[in-house]
């Protein structure tokens, strides 16, 4: 016979009472570690609480005041305890799905579960509460049907966790997997209890002994649930000191090594060789005119093409082998085992070959070719930094000698490098000691023939060498910075000058000054200039500005932006070298400029080559189009006057009138052209 003895209350009382401690603990965890999986559990336990509370309570009045089974006292606990029943076993469910998943359950699935639980619930304990229902009936409906179905979902999770098992270390799967095992089969215990209600007197002591079990079985599931998520968290922390270090040693745009790791693995692979006696290649490469791309498509297009180009790259080696991104546009590769020099060519070529071939990247097509460096150890260097090195210069080379091409590493590449260092300190004590000079170089107009103005350029007036061209040291001038102090010099220079020959000759004669890409960049160019056009007193109007097609292309959208203050300033701008970049006709209609200077390039062969007319001809006319001006450079014969004429070309500049002169010789020649024209009147 059943009784509610001292014995059932406390047995009742300890498992709530450890399943309250369950709950209070997982609420806890969850407040530390926001996992959900631990708010699904943290409910489940605490449903258990309630749940055995409300069992405990029904049992009481069935038992104890023998409150009959239609009371609605009764019929409300029975009700509870089936919905927070089933609820409690959904939570634990939710929270397995999540934690052997890794992902969380669906907001809107997991409250529309939870409504159809508590409505299905409601179903079994609310069936055969009539006066004569048979008491068993309505026993097995209530808890028989709860434990059967606690059961399959205790033993389908326990199966869930012991297959996962073996995806992790520790024993906190394992655990619970018994656990839920156990509990499970414990619940089919007492479902099998209740189908047979009828025919046994169940016992009090018997129902204890499974209670105590049940309690057990609780703290144990209790137990492996933190247990697993303490393993979970030592899971994270591994995973993210992992990331951390590959995070360190690799590039995160391409996934490639960088270079600490990079030079590790050259570190190990030239021990190997060492002792084995083998040769191997370190590649130094950089992408040709990558920063126009990225200047002028926008970073996140210069991004795509950089993985892409990563991707290629590693197509064409081995394996074994090790393609690195330095940083920028600079990858290197290390080829751990060649037999001979030659073997590190073919590689070079393939690559070459490979990055020839077209990129799509979004709707663009883009073209990309590159300059490669090779070094060969024992050859050309026997550690990490001088192999690198080495193929850095070589590197260099390969662009000198026109890009998309590779290059064996040669010593006299050293001698190089170290001659363009004392260039530089030789350029750095010219402008000191005054050795820098201008010529000048006038622009005639082709209608009238007049000189309407002067082209500064300098030279080097070198003390053992005699008199330089840029050619020798503008690019030396602008790698190392020193264009900037230099291109003030000329612009103050050259205005001061054309200033007193305005005084003295010609009020209208205006003066034409080049600005290196480096320059035009400077956050104060434009301060610089108005407060040069200040202390020389020359009209802006005098002034024209020239830069570089390409110069102008390497930043677009901020060139325009400076163009725009400089034009505020009432200088003029004129495009160099005009046909020799690859500006898009969209930009030179957004540039604010007011000339061309048509490149010498197409006026040599203007007489002689079709296609070089057709050019000259056609961006002649578009130029007037765009309203702007057209000067062709390099005029040497009177043939190419004769074509520009025609072509209704503005003006030119070029041997045929003048060669650049120094300021005496032009004062000379410009004196000497007035009073030729003031005798022709
Ligand atoms: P550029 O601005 O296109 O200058 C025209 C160049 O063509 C000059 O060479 C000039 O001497 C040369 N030239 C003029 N007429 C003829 C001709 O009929 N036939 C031939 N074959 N050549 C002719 P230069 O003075 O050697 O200057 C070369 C380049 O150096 C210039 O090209 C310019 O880009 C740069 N440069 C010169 N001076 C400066 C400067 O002060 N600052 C900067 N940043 N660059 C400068
Ligand atoms: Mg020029
Ligand atoms: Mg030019």
């Amino acid at each position: 016979m059943l009784e509610f003895n001292l014995v059932v209350v406390a047995m009742i009382a300890a498992q709530t009472l450890a399943a309250i401690v369950m709950a209070v603990l997982l609420l806890g965890f969850f407040r530390q570690y926001h996992k959900s999986y631990l708010r699904h559990w943290m409910l489940s336990w605490a449903a258990l609480a309630i749940f055995q509370v409300l069992s405990g309570l029904g049992l009481g009045l069935a038992v104890r005041w023998h409150i009959a089974s239609d009371d609605p006292a009764r019929i409300a606990i029975s009700a509870l305890a089936g919905i927070i029943g089933y609820l409690q076993i959904a939570w634990l469910l939710f929270g397995v799905y999540e934690i052997l998943r890794r992902r969380p359950v669906r907001i809107r699935f997991y409250w529309r579960s939870l409504i159809v639980i508590a409505v299905a619930a409601l179903v079994p304990s609310l069936l055969f509460i009539g006066p004569d229902a048979v008491s068993s009936t309505r026993y097995f409906m209530r808890v028989g049907l709860h434990s059967l179905i606690s059961s399959a979902a205790f033993l389908g999770a326990s199966y869930a966790f012991w297959r996962a098992r073996t995806r992790r270390r520790g024993i906190g799967f394992t655990m619970i997997a018994v656990a839920l095992f156990l509990y499970g089969i414990e619940q089919l215990h007492r479902f099998g209890m209740s189908a047979a209600w009828q025919f046994f007197d169940t016992q009090t002591a018997y129902i204890v002994y499974v209670g105590y079990l049940d309690f057990l079985l609780q703290s144990m599931l209790g137990m492996s649930m933190i247990a697993c998520l303490l393993e979970d968290e030592r899971e994270a922390t591994e995973l993210a000191t992992v990331e951390m270090e590959r995070l360190a040693y690799h590039d995160a745009m391409t996934g490639l090594p960088n270079r600490p790791l990079y030079m590790d693995r050259l570190i190990l692979a030239l021990a190997q060789a060492g002792r084995s006696n083998q040769r191997l290649a370190v590649f130094f490469l950089d992408l040709d005119r990558f920063k126009d791309i990225n200047d002028s498509l926008g970073h996140s297009v210069g991004d795509a093409l950089l993985k892409a180009v990563a991707e290629r790259i590693r197509r064409c080696v081995r394996e074994g082998d090790t393609v690195a991104r330095f940083g920028g546009d600079e990858f290197t590769l290390l080829i751990p085992r060649i037999d001979q020099v030659e073997d590190a060519a073919k590689i070079a070529q393939k690559i070459l070959e490979t990055l020839k071939i077209p990129f799509i990247i979004g709707e663009r097509e883009l073209f990309v070719t590159t300059s490669i460096g090779i070094t060969v150890y024992p050859n050309d260097g026997a550690d990490p930094e001088t192999l690198v090195r080495n193929a850095d210069s070589a590197m260099y080379r390969a662009k000198d000698a026109g890009r998309d091409n590779y290059q064996l590493y040669a010593p006299a590449m050293n001698a190089r490098a170290l001659e363009r260092l004392a260039l530089e300190n030789l350029l750095r004590k010219a402008l000191s000691q005054k050795e820098l000079i201008l010529h000048f170089q006038p622009v005639v107009e082709v209608s009238s023939k007049n000189i309407v103005g002067v082209e500064a350029l300098i030279r080097w007036n070198h003390p053992e060498l005699g008199l330089l061209s840029p050619a020798h040291f503008i690019s030396t001038a602008e790698t190392s910075g020193l264009i900037v102090p230099i291109g003030n010099w000329v612009l103050r220079t050259a205005c001061h000058q054309v200033k007193m020959w305005q005084k003295r000759i010609d009020p209208d004669l205006t003066v034409a000054v080049n600005l290196s890409a480096r320059q035009f960049q400077q956050a104060n160019i434009v301060e610089e200039i108005a407060r040069t056009l200040e202390e020389t007193d020359l009209d802006a109007e005098s002034l024209e500005l020239e830069i570089t097609e390409s110069n102008a292309m390497q930043n677009a959208e901020n060139t325009i932006y400076t163009l725009r203050e400089l034009k505020a300033l009432g200088v003029r701008i004129a495009m160099d070298d005009f046909g020799t970049g690859y500006s898009s006709l969209n930009y030179l209609k957004r540039f604010p400029i007011d000339i061309l200077k048509l490149d010498q390039s197409f006026v040599r062969e203007v007489n002689h080559d079709a296609t070089d007319a057709a050019i000259v001809s056609a961006v002649i006319s578009m130029a007037h189009s765009l309203d702007l001006k057209v000067i062709a450079e390099g005029v040497e014969t009177e043939e190419q006057l004769a074509f520009l004429t025609k072509q209704r070309c503005d003006r030119i500049q070029g041997y045929l009138f003048s060669a650049p002169l120094a300021p005496d010789q032009l004062e000379a020649y410009l004196l000497q052209r007035k009073s030729s024209i003031a005798a022709a009147r």
